[in-house]
């Protein structure tokens, strides 16, 4: 810890890459176009996964709805970056006179690849979380049988298969798929794996990881309802670290921070910049 003014300075160290991810960058990109020209758009479901930003986008004019019927009649949709089941789609395209896709192209290749490996015979195993909108997309383009598993786990032992086809939720750690793929080889006679965990969800990952090692504690930016938020908090935690995990810089405990000579700051791929910017200015001002 270094001292300035008579004041011992906490070195702050931000994780990098962090943040918003090229998807949901690309997704708040077209929905703010989307909201300039047409006033009102509707979304299927909160476009981000950050209560803060879809607040900022709300009193732009977004609404939300929970589904495609949902959305009255020649109104302007979006699809979010976790995309949709292709029922969905479709009935969004008869009903909205115009549907703005910001389904990220990663959750678009996990989508096509399930709906190849269906038709080409192999049940399908998503490695993910099953409440969560994206696997419930990709899981709509399955014709045939399907799982999904959050681990090695959720796995039967017992169980024989002939032909598995495996995919994941892009926002899976790596090495969940690796322990899920391992213990599935056994069990079936033909195993086809895509690993569709995107490269932005690894390489924020990796930082963390990399962060954990440099510093006293880690706070950790993002929606309480993040799927890759929380799985930074889990990679912080399980590698001993003193991890405080908050949705904005007001909730920064000032009694965690102290004692600690470095602090390290980690966003979600759904964490706007102004939030992660508010954090870091208030750590550095401590
Ligand atoms: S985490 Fe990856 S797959 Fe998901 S929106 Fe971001 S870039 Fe796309």
């Amino acid at each position: 810890m270094s001292r300035h003014g008579g004041r011992p300075r906490v070195n702050l160290v931000v994780a990098s890459p962090t943040g918003l991810c090229f998807g949901v960058r690309r997704a708040i990109g077209q929905l703010e176009d989307s909201l300039t020209r047409y006033g009102t758009v509707y979304s299927l479901g909160s476009p981000i996964h950050n209560p803060q930003e879809v607040d900022r986008l709300v009193a732009l004019g977004l609404k939300l709805v929970e589904s495609a019927s949902r959305v009255p009649k020649g109104e302007v949709a979006f699809v979010r970056a976790h995309g949709v089941a292709r029922s969905e789609f479709d009935e969004l395209r008869r009903r909205a006179g115009v549907v703005v896709d910001g389904t990220c192209p990663f959750v678009s290749t996990a989508q096509e690849r399930a709906e190849s490996l269906s038709k080409d015979g192999y049940q399908v195993v998503v490695l993910g979380d099953s409440n969560h909108p994206e696997v419930k997309g990709i899981l709509g383009y399955i014709e045939g049988d399907s799982m999904v598993v959050s681990s090695e786990d959720d796995i039967d032992s017992s169980a024989r298969h002939e032909r598995l086809g495996i995919l994941s939720q892009t926002t899976q750690r790596d090495t969940t798929l690796a322990s899920v793929v391992s213990k599935l080889v056994l069990l079936a006679s033909e195993i086809k794996v895509y690993n569709t965990i995107c490269r932005a969800t690894i390489e924020r990952q990796e930082s963390i990881r990399r962060l954990a090692k440099a510093v006293d504690g880690i706070v950790v930016i993002g929606g309480k309802n993040s799927a890759n938020t929380k799985k930074l908090v889990e990679i912080a935690e399980s590698l001993g670290v003193s991890t405080l995990w908050i949705e904005h810089s007001d909730e920064l405990d000032w009694g965690w921070t102290k004692g600690k000579a470095s602090i390290g700051v980690a966003a979600g791929g759904s964490t706007p910049d102004w939030l992660i910017k508010d954090l870091t200015g208030k750590i550095q001002r401590l």
